[in-house]
């Protein structure tokens, strides 16, 4: 029996359960990828203030294109983007609640009934979500054994299907793996319709790795999302947004509810961006801690994939939900995102990363779990 038993649900949505990763009250929440640094003080007191201002005009509707806020995100990717000298403007910009949103808006825009996406699995679930949502047919593609986009591979998926939307993920989650800007440019080259890098966690890249951003002059179907729910830590905050062609962000203004955006959301997101050196210092924490995970983890028996984002996918000897439980168990909550003999962990604080790795630990100690 379901609540919507009896209602004229789509046929297409029968039977599914809603997305999301349990939102458990534990000590150790190591799940969903977030920044363990709450904002300082300071920046608290200064988030406080703007959206005091926003809140004394809340009777009027916000800025419907976000001008401002997109302003200040070109100007982060210009900065951002210099080392490959681009610049980029705000018709090349375009802002929403959460990058999932974004996504959603592409899929209205370049999807819908008789389209199809394109994806490389194992990847961000919420992409195939989005485009069922959004009743945009969706094929899997593979990856090859060490979780890397196979170009010949996807030539051919690409020339079978047509796909509107090819949907690459970059660092990929869950896998963290990053893509060569050759292949994407092959992908972009090779496709009819949208290219769509989701740069989620671009700025824990390792350096030396480039940002997709750096490909659009080139490539005016290419689509790069990016968010400030985990570099920036502003998760609670929901701000997403794209780079494009500025034909991009005029298709997507057909689609966008208007006002979409709250006053408090774009005034919020305008104040981290103002502070974004000091909310981007916790990068480079957590690519430490990602870079120990990476060592420390194969050290206990747990293999990893080599990461560039803020998190790593790492191997454990049986049942992988058998681990993700004894872990839950004591107060360690990690991600099991469906791949047999595979968990995913974020990086946190040192503290996290020291309870993490010291349980795990003892569970592949423990003959129950490592026979297994
Ligand atoms: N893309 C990827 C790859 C993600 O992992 C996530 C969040 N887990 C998102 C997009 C969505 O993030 P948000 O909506 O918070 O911007």
């Amino acid at each position: 029996m379901s609540g919507w038993d009896g209602l004229p649900l789509r046929d297409d949505l029968r039977g599914l359960s809603p997305y999301g990763a349990p939102q458990l009250d534990v000590p150790f929440r190591l799940n969903t990828n977030e920044n363990p640094y709450p904002p300082s003080p300071a920046l608290v007191a200064a988030l406080t203030a703007a959206c005091a201002e926003a809140a004394a005009t809340l009777n009027r509707y916000p800025d419907r294109d976000a001008i401002a806020l997109r302003e200040d995100l070109a100007a982060y990717l210009t900065v951002e983007s210099a080392a490959a000298g681009q610049v980029l403007g705000v018709g090349q910009v375009w802002a929403a609640n959460g990058s999932n949103e974004i996504l959603q808006q592409l899929c209205q825009a370049f999807g819908g009934p008789g389209r199809m996406g394109l994806a490389f699995e194992p990847t961000y679930t919420m992409h195939g979500l989005i485009a069922l949502a959004t009743a945009t047919g969706w094929v899997r593609g593979e990856r090859d054994s060490e979780f890397r986009v196979d170009v010949p591979a996807a030539k051919a998926a690409i020339a079978e299907h047509a796909p509107s939307l090819v949907f690459l993920c970059s660092p990929n989650n869950p896998t963290g793996t990053a893509l060569e800007l050759d292949t994407i440019r092959e992908i972009h080259d090779a496709a009819p319709g949208m290219v769509i890098v989701d740069e989620a966690y671009a700025e824990f890249r390792r350096a030396g790795v480039p940002s997709a951003v750096t490909l659009l002059p080139e490539c005016p179907r290419l689509v790069v999302t990016r968010t400030m729910s985990k570099a920036f830590a502003l998760a609670g905050a929901r701000v997403g947004y794209l780079a494009a062609a500025p034909g991009v962000v005029e298709a997507l203004q057909l689609v966008r509810l208007p006002y979409h955006l709250s006053a408090l959301t774009q005034a919020a997101a305008r104040v981290a961006l103002a502070h974004s050196t000091e909310l981007l210092a916790s990068v480079e924490a957590l690519r430490g801690q990602r870079d120990r995970l990476l060592t420390q983890l194969p050290a206990l028996g747990c293999p990893v994939v080599p990461s560039d984002a803020n998190f790593v996918l790492f191997r454990v000897p049986g049942d992988q939900r058998r681990v993700w439980e004894s872990l839950l168990e004591q107060g360690v909550l990690v991600r099991d995102v469906g791949l047999a003999g595979w968990l995913r962990v974020t990086a946190g604080t040192p503290g996290e990363m020291d309870a993490f790795l010291s349980e795990l630990g003892s569970l592949m100690k423990n003959t129950r779990i490592g026979a297994a």
